[in-house]
């Protein structure tokens, strides 16, 4: 697009986007340094002379060098960003042990009022009363829902929610004089980040055998324990979707051993409302904002992961927290200090109590109910044709399938779930947990209606049957109406291109 030296578009340039791609009307998008050009500007601004005497030789020397562009032009460069992805906006995301749930509209409006929108970490605290009293009150359904001592707001996902409590854990065993415990026990069905925590603060990893029918055998964990573990990584509901039958025995050995019980809890969509953790005899748990409370996931942030501890761990909570309306920012005595540099991810605080308060506690145990329903359902639906590698007992907020339908034809896991894609889904998660082979985790939450688990249904079916009928090509070849095929994910991960280089700059090839 050309534009008047004012920036204003003159309306007789080329398209402002280069290509269209197959019969989908979807843009390949080029980029904004491709759309606009250094030489204009999207807004009308008089030329200024810059004094720079009171910038103390620090004004700018050289071009900017942002590509110019308008308001509409910016505008759909991002809104066709987004028609290329596929979100939980768009359709069914059956992404297990991600809790891909939807997000309803009403957490937005609350989130946007603008006394929780427009306030600042920096105010003063007198300012912000209303903040703290919504921060204490999704504290006291933290704690209520978990029947824990404690809950620290702060970090920033289930990750760092789990570096937070394991910090506890450890802060707690030194002031003990147990410092020299520097072992940590983490069952083989364990989602990456629980060894990867327990690396990171230094401890070593045990991991303890799952049993044949998928869960933990207290028995595996009592030969595992020894006077040198400071704790156990348990994820329950696990990580195959199944409650573990024995984790109060479990806790019990744990803490007979002079361990603490650390309780992923990913998977609190499952049980909240109906079990509460503490009674199971945990420590700490984190529990994703993002997956059981409705708020937005995005790519590991912005989102919230609390962190709950009990009587024991809660006097090393880190800071800040409130009490009794007041905010704790300088504890006495063992706390561990900060683990962010403000107050946490207020919007999603309000986003989680909006869900929480518009559901009730009666409300919130319908819907871990009915998460379950829904995984059931698509276990008994499916399980004919596709295996379910531990079918001892009902599943939880999952089903887990593993890929031995497909033995024989040709079709691996990976282009199963790509097939997925051109039938309008997103595919669920892919090859874990890595105790099956080939496994396939499917996680319908209690949003979807029986239209569309029935719809996700029939398309498994159907797409098995055409695999097991000897049409690999359609999966090999999958996906064909997705704005990208399958990307060379190695190279994006080896090589990334981080960094635009404009055309005129690139090395010339020698003539
Ligand atoms: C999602 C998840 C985590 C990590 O949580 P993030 O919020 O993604 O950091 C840890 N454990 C399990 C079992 C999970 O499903």
């Amino acid at each position: 697009m050309s534009m008047n030296k004012q920036g204003r578009p003159t309306g007789t340039g080329t398209s402002d986007f280069a290509s269209v791609s197959g019969s989908s009307l979807l843009p390949n998008e080029p980029l904004l340094f491709e759309i606009g050009d250094r030489e204009h500007s999207g807004v009308d601004l008089p030329d200024v002379e810059i004094d720079g005497s009171f910038l103390g030789g620090f004004e700018r020397q050289t071009e900017i060098d942002l590509a110019g562009l308008t308001e509409p032009e910016t505008l759909r460069h991002y809104v066709r960003l987004s028609r290329l992805n596929y979100s939980i906006d768009s359709g069914m995301y059956p992404l297990g042990s991600c809790t891909m749930k939807h997000n309803p509209r009403l957490n937005e409006k609350m989130a946007r009022l603008p006394g929780f929108a427009d306030i600042h970490p920096l105010q003063p605290v007198s300012t912000v009363r209303g903040a703290l009293e919504l921060m204490d009150e999704l504290a006291h359904w933290l704690m209520t829902l978990t029947n824990t001592a404690a809950v620290c707001l702060t970090p920033k996902a289930g990750a760092h929610g789990e570096m937070a409590g394991m910090m506890a854990i450890k802060a707690a065993q030194e002031a003990a004089g147990q410092g020299h415990r520097k072992v940590v026990l983490v069952p083989e069905s364990a989602h990456g980040t629980n060894p990867a925590t327990a690396a990171f603060l230094g401890y070593s990893v045990r991991p303890v055998p799952a049993r044949d029918d998928g869960t933990v055998d207290v028995e595996a964990v009592k030969a595992a324990l020894s006077p040198d573990v400071a704790a156990i990584m348990l994820t329950n509901p696990n990580t195959c979707g199944l409650f573990e039958p024995e984790v109060i025995e479990i806790a019990a050995a744990v803490h007979e051993a002079g361990a603490f019980f650390y309780c992923d809890g990913a998977n609190f969509n499952a049980i909240m409302g109906v079990v509460r953790p503490g009674d199971l005899g945990i420590d700490a748990m984190h529990i994703n904002l993002h997956k059981t409370f409705s708020t937005p996931h995005g790519g590991g942030g912005p989102g919230a992961g609390p962190v709950v501890l009990s009587a024991a761990l809660a006097p090393f909570a880190p800071v800040p927290f409130v009490r009794k309306g007041e905010l704790i920012e300088h504890a006495d005595g063992q706390h561990l200090g900060r683990i962010t540099a403000f107050n946490g991810q207020m919007g999603m605080y309000v986003r989680a109590l909006t869900y929480m308060l518009s559901h009730g506690g009666d409300g919130l145990a319908q819907a871990a109910k009915d998460a379950v329903l829904n995984a059931n359902y698509i276990k008994a639906r499916l399980e004919a044709v596709f295996s379910v590698p531990f079918n001892g007992q009902p599943v939880m907020h999952e089903a887990l399938f593993d890929d031995s339908f497909l033995e024989g034809t040709g079709v691996s896991t990976l282009d199963f779930a790509k097939a997925l894609i051109d039938e309008g889904f997103h595919p669920m998660t892919m090859y874990f947990p890595l105790v099956v082979h080939g496994a396939m985790l499917v996680e319908p939450t209690e949003s979807e209606s029986k239209q569309t688990l029935d719809r996700f249904c029939d398309v498994m079916l159907e797409l098995a049957t055409d695999a097991r009928a000897g049409n690999a090509a359609r999966f090999t070849s999958a996906p064909t109406r997705a704005p990208r095929r399958r990307l060379d994910e190695t190279r994006a991960a080896r090589s990334p291109v981080l960094k635009w280089e404009r055309p005129e700059d690139l090395p010339q090839a020698a003539e």
